[in-house]
């Protein structure tokens, strides 16, 4: 891979992602698989500035053997130095890099119920640290860099290394790093992607209706007050980030009682290390009554029996079928490049950020104002060349939003 377009690429997401700032703190989660393009990012943060940059090295196939081999009890607890490791560098007010680059199938032969009691401790540990995520209380951002495990599920005709450069290809493609002065390009698309979120939040539609030829009807209806966002967010200092690279969708929170149809995926869901496909959910009163899948039904279950708020909803997002992600035509197998090619909901908790006013509620407020909590939020695609969304205002008044799975407003 070429140097310099990966110097632009580590720069990216040091500058406009991270928008790290003098003196502060980096923690960077990293598969040592990444090693050479995190060494690269460490570098650029203290050449930006940075006071410090803290690598968690990740490895999975660690964690697989950990999976298969170790005692059944080690999987409910979760070491508590790692939980003050993270209290430790948000008291700080660190920053926080993720890189997410996973195989996308090492762990379908693992016990299903293992992965979902570790995430579920590790979750329950980590609340507080995710909620100032998730509240952008600091600054955060996910970024992906090939491995050679998750570039030859994507490219699986071509020799490795050929599919590993493929694969870095595309990625840069997508977050615009291939052009010669990313940044730049980067205010373009935020500020277009702001056009289609202030027509939303004019409108501030009672529901939006969904369907598709695939089999999703479905009516979303939207809490009093909600918020579109996209693109680029404020940390509660007021300096700007974006929290995804690549990031392509404007989304708000769907009302956590207020979800009632069938939802029918349109691509596979990569989540811990299994893939669901072929999947359909049926909502009443928001409420998951029931669901299907041709393949790796009983993570799905875990997934949605992680808790009360498993069941219900927390993300509606809008991707434009016409758009740059989505025509590359590229199946990713990994979520933060698969949810900016297709519209997508999230199973799970809902960022209070969509809400007006939400800062300083308690989590009853927000779940009574129908902003959905949860362990959990994990994002699934339903986007076709055929979605149609209508929006329904107070007064009964329709306003068509997608047609042919693009923008009509
Ligand atoms: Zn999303
Ligand atoms: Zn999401």
């Amino acid at each position: 891979m070429n140097n310099e377009a990966l110097k632009r690429y580590a720069r990216l997401i040091v500058k406009t992602g991270l928008n790290l700032q003098k003196n502060q703190t980096l923690v960077i989660a990293s598969p040592i698989e990444c090693a050479d393009f995190t060494r690269l990012t460490v570098q650029t943060a203290y050449d930006e500035g940075a006071r410090e940059v803290v690598v968690r090295w990740t490895d999975e196939l660690t964690s697989k053997i950990t999976y298969k081999s170790a005692p059944d009890e080690i999987f409910d607890e979760f070491p508590d130095w790692q939980k003050q490791f993270y209290e430790f560098y948000d008291a700080h007010n660190a920053a926080y890099l993720s890189i997410s680059a996973s195989d996308p199938e090492l762990f379908k032969d693992v016990d299903p119920g293992r992965l979902s009691r570790a995430n579920k401790a590790a979750r329950t540990a980590l609340k507080v640290h995710s909620e100032r995520l998730m509240g952008n209380k600091i600054r955060w951002c996910i970024a992906s860099v090939p491995t050679k495990a998750w570039a030859k599920k994507v490219f699986p005709d071509a020799p490795e290394q050929e599919a590993v450069d493929m694969l870095w290809d595309a990625i840069l493609k997508a977050v615009r790093a291939d052009s010669s002065d990313p940044v730049a390009e980067w205010a373009r698309h935020t500020d277009s992607l702001k056009a289609h979120m202030e027509k939303l939040n004019k409108h501030q539609f009672d529901a939006l209706h969904i369907k598709n030829s695939l089999g999703t009807d479905l009516v979303i209806k939207l809490p009093k007050g909600h918020i579109w966002l996209g693109g680029s967010e404020l940390s509660a200092d007021g300096v700007e980030f974006i929290a995804n690279m690549p990031t392509e969708e404007i989304f708000t929170a769907p009302r956590r009682d207020g979800v009632d149809g069938t939802v029918v995926a349109s691509m596979p869901l990569n989540y811990n290390g299994n893939l669901i496909e072929d999947f359909s959910i049926t909502f009443e009163k928001g409420r998951i009554v029931d669901f299907s899948a041709k393949k790796g039904y009983e993570v799905l279950k875990q997934l949605i029996e992680t808790d009360e708020g498993a069941h219900y909803l927390g993300e509606l997002a809008l991707v434009p079928y016409d758009s740059p992600i989505s025509n590359m035509n590229i199946l990713f197998y990994n979520t933060l490049f698969d949810e900016n090619a297709s519209c997508h909901l999230a199973i799970g908790k809902a960022y209070p950020i969509c809400l007006e006013g939400s800062d300083g509620m308690t989590p009853e407020e927000l779940e009574a104002a129908g902003i959905n909590n949860s362990l959990v939020h994990v994002d699934f695609m339903f986007g076709t060349a055929d979605l149609e969304i209508t929006g329904v205002k107070d007064s009964g008044e329709q306003v068509p939003v997608f047609r042919k799975g693009n923008f009509v407003i």
